[in-house]
């Protein structure tokens, strides 16, 4: 096979607490992480000279070695020299829906769809926890991409034990065109701002076990709860977000307004979603928030909660 068509599916949070301070710079977090079929489509062809491209027709896509895509493929060139050699270089091309930093991992995914699809085109046979251990190189977020589903996720968010899956659920997303939120903002603006109670022994069990919150809301999905866990969802960079973008809190309030199960803030934001029991109920609030928020800026979409990762969808 000379060429390689991947689905790469966008995560949300249905919980994000941050515990502390990492030694590594990092913080110590404890989420719940929920892959959704509002997808990226990367195809991976091998190419004869030994280059990596990257294309793109989104503006806001970087084609330079600065997309975490062609970061990807950098990463598996260097641990696999070999396979390069023999296969090549070669040409990503990425088609994007997943809204830039919008708080829906949509440059995780498009790395983690590269590892994948690289360990399939150079014959690699690496096993899922060999992939999501070079994809923790590229970033928090690309180990859960790989797996996808419904997860629980610690450490900086690379640590993962699976969750069952909630397949039954939709949400209903909505995003301002203009609007973006940088993630390094959303957490140096936490640490600022709530800082001094953050767990300061972060490297121990005891002291992390009685900061985390997250069991009721693990409970409801294990048991399959839609209207518990749309009570239990919990963000706290909403905490820092909110306030500064009045426009993302009147979102979730319209969300909350109509009738659906929770509404919270997808990661660093400003993606706001409402979770939904059924598709009807989706279709329906994706309607009655456009209605009420009339501004042509505001993007909706409504997605299935999914219970994959990287998907295969062609080979040539
Ligand atoms: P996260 O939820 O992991 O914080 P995000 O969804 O907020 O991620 P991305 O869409 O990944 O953010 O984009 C963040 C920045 O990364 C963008 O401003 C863009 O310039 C850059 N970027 C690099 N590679 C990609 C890519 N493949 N897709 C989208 N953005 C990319």
């Amino acid at each position: 096979m000379r060429s390689y068509t991947l689905i790469a599916p966008a995560k949300i949070n249905l919980y994000l607490e941050i515990l502390g301070d990492r030694p590594d710079g990092y913080h110590e977090l404890a989420m719940v992480l929920q892959s959704i079929n509002l997808t990226d489509k990367i195809n991976l062809r091998s190419i004869s000279t030994d280059t990596i491209r990257v294309h793109c027709e989104h503006p806001q896509v970087p084609m330079d070695k600065s997309n975490l895509a062609y970061r990807a493929a950098a990463l598996m060139t260097a641990e696999f020299p070999a396979a390069f050699a023999q296969y090549g270089g070669v040409e990503i091309t990425i088609q994007k829906q997943i809204p830039i930093a919008a708080g829906l991992a949509g440059g995780s995914t498009d790395a983690a769809a590269v590892l994948v699809g690289l360990d399939l085109l150079w014959k690699l046979g690496l096993t899922q926890s060999e992939l999501q251990e070079l994809a923790a190189q590229l970033g928090s977020d690309v180990p859960f991409c790989v797996a996808g589903g419904t997860a629980i996720a610690t450490g900086r968010g690379d640590q993962l034990s699976p969750l069952p899956s909630l397949d039954n659920l939709y949400v209903v997303l909505g995003k301002y065109r203009s609007l973006t939120v940088s993630t390094p903002w959303a957490y140096q603006t936490y640490r600022q701002q709530f800082g001094s109670s953050y767990v300061t022994d972060t490297q121990s069990l005891e002291s992390r076990a009685r900061a985390v919150h997250s069991e009721a809301i693990v409970k409801a999905i294990i048991h399959e709860d839609g209207v518990e866990i749309g009570q239990r969802l919990h963000n706290d960079l909403e905490r820092v977000v909110l306030p500064e973008y009045p426009q993302v809190l009147q979102l979730r309030q319209v969300f909350q307004d109509n009738g659906v199960l929770g509404a919270m803030m997808s990661g660093s934001g400003p993606t706001v979603f409402g979770l939904c029991e059924s598709y009807a109920q989706a279709q329906q609030v994706q309607q009655q928030v456009r209605a009420a928020i009339p501004d042509p800026d505001l993007d909706l979409w409504l997605a299935q909660l999914c219970s994959t990762g990287i998907q295969v969808a062609s080979s040539h």
